[in-house]
C-alpha cells in the first residue's frame, strides 16, 4: 500500500530532508502571480507570461492531478554568508549554484522516487516531476505541504531548517493524504527589506525582478541597468543577502551532501583571477554547476561591473589587459561594462 508516510520515508532515503504533500487544489495564492506579471516585475522573462495559465492551474500542466509530493533539500553548507564578506574583491556567486547543478540531481532523486512509487502502487498512475524550471508555483505548493511558509523575502523559510533549501515537486493522480499547511512566522520582521541592495522588495511578500540582483547577473542578457551597477557590489551570479540576514537563518541545517558543497574555485574566488581566466577555463569551471545559466558573456559582464565596483585600481588595470584566449571579453556588451567600470575608477 502506497501511503503517504512511506512515501515520506523512501523521500528521506534517497536523500531529501523534507517532504509533504498538498492536494492540487486552487489555492488563492496561486492568482498573486497574474497580478505581479501585470505589474511587470517578471521583466524579459517572457516564458512566465507564456506558461501563466499552467502556473496558475495545476490541472494544465497534469489533468486530474490530485495530489503534489513536495521535497525539501538543504543545501547550506558551513561557510561564510556574503554579508560577512568585507574583501571586495571576493566574487560573490549565491551558494545555490557553488556545488552541482540542483535541476540535475534532484530531477535523478525525484525520478529515483516515482519509479519506487510506481512499483509499489496497487494501480496505475499519472505523474509528473519537476524542479524549480517546471511551469508550479512549488513554494505556493511547498507551504500547503507542511514544508514552512512564504517568507516577505518570496523564499520558502521551515522553521527548524531555513531557508536554504532546494524544492521539487511530484504531481500525480494518486488521492493521498494531504499535510497541514505551514503558517507565516515572519510577524514585523522587515530585515530582508531593509537589507536589499537594490530595494527589490518593493513591499512584503513583493519582489520586483527587475530590479533583483538574481534576476539582474542570470536571467537578464542585456547591458546591466546603470542604477543597479553599483548596488551589484560583488554579486557576478545571483545574490543571497534577504536569506543570510532572514533570523530564520541565524542557525541554518547544514548539509554534508558532497553534491552542494562548494566546487573549487566557486566558493568566494578572486574577482581578478575569474576575470584572467580564458573562455574554455571559465567554462570548464562552471560546467555542471547552475551557473551554465549564464553565457560567458553575461558573466564577464558581472565580472566587469564587480571589479569596477571592488575600488581596486590593480584589479581594474586587468579589465584592459588583452586576451588571445578570451574572444568573450572582446564582446560590445562586455567593453561596455569595462568602460563602466574604468570611469568609476576615474571619478
Ligand atoms: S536576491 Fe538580493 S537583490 Fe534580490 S531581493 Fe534578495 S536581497 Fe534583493
Ligand atoms: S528576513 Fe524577516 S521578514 Fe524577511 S523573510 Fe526572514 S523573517 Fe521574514
Amino acid at each position: 500500500m502506497l501511503s503517504p508516510s512511506r512515501i515520506k520515508a523512501r523521500a528521506h532515503e534517497l536523500g531529501f530532508d523534507l517532504c509533504g504533500i498538498a492536494r492540487a487544489a486552487h489555492y488563492p495564492e496561486l492568482d498573486y502571480f497574474t497580478e505581479w506579471l501585470r505589474r511587470g516585475h517578471a521583466g524579459t522573462m517572457t516564458y512566465l507570461h507564456r506558461s501563466a495559465r499552467r502556473r496558475v492551474d495545476i490541472r494544465q500542466a497534469l489533468d486530474s492531478v490530485r495530489s503534489v509530493i513536495v521535497n525539501g533539500t538543504v543545501y547550506h553548507s558551513p561557510h561564510p554568508v556574503s554579508t560577512d564578506i568585507r574583501d571586495r574583491r571576493r566574487a560573490l556567486i549565491a551558494r545555490y549554484a557553488w556545488g552541482d547543478d540542483y535541476h540535475a540531481v534532484i530531477g535523478q532523486r525525484l525520478e529515483a522516487l516515482l519509479a519506487w512509487m510506481r512499483e509499489e502502487a496497487e494501480e496505475p498512475f499519472d505523474a509528473l516531476p519537476y524542479v524549480d524550471t517546471g511551469p508550479v508555483q512549488e513554494r505556493v505548493f511547498a507551504q500547503h505541504a507542511g514544508l514552512g511558509w512564504i517568507g516577505k523575502n518570496s523564499c520558502l523559510i521551515n522553521p527548524d531548517l531555513g531557508s536554504w533549501l532546494f524544492l521539487g515537486e511530484i504531481l500525480c493522480t494518486l488521492d493521498l493524504d494531504a499535510d497541514a499547511p505551514g503558517f507565516d512566522r515572519c510577524g514585523s520582521c522587515t530585515l530582508c527589506l531593509d537589507w536589499c541592495p537594490t530595494g527589490a522588495i518593493v513591499e512584503p511578500w513583493r519582489l520586483d525582478a527587475t530590479r533583483c540582483l538574481s534576476y539582474l547577473t542570470i536571467e537578464y542578457k542585456r547591458a546591466m541597468p546603470e542604477a543597479y551597477r553599483a548596488a551589484a557590489g560583488a554579486h557576478v551570479f545571483g545574490c543571497d543577502v534577504c536569506q543570510d540576514v532572514c533570523p530564520w537563518n541565524a542557525a541554518p541545517a547544514v548539509s554534508a551532501d558532497p553534491a552542494w558543497q562548494p566546487r573549487a574555485g566557486l566558493d568566494l574566488p578572486d574577482l581578478v583571477d575569474l576575470w584572467r581566466l580564458s573562455d574554455a577555463d571559465l567554462r570548464a569551471l562552471v560546467d555542471g554547476s547552475a551557473m551554465t545559466r549564464v553565457t560567458l558573456e553575461m558573466l564577464r559582464r558581472n565580472l566587469a561591473v564587480a571589479i569596477g565596483n571592488s575600488g581596486d585600481r590593480t584589479a581594474i588595470a586587468e579589465l584592459d589587459r588583452p586576451r588571445a584566449d578570451a574572444p568573450s571579453v572582446q564582446s560590445a556588451l562586455v567593453q561596455e561594462h569595462v568602460a563602466w567600470a574604468k570611469a568609476r575608477e576615474i571619478s
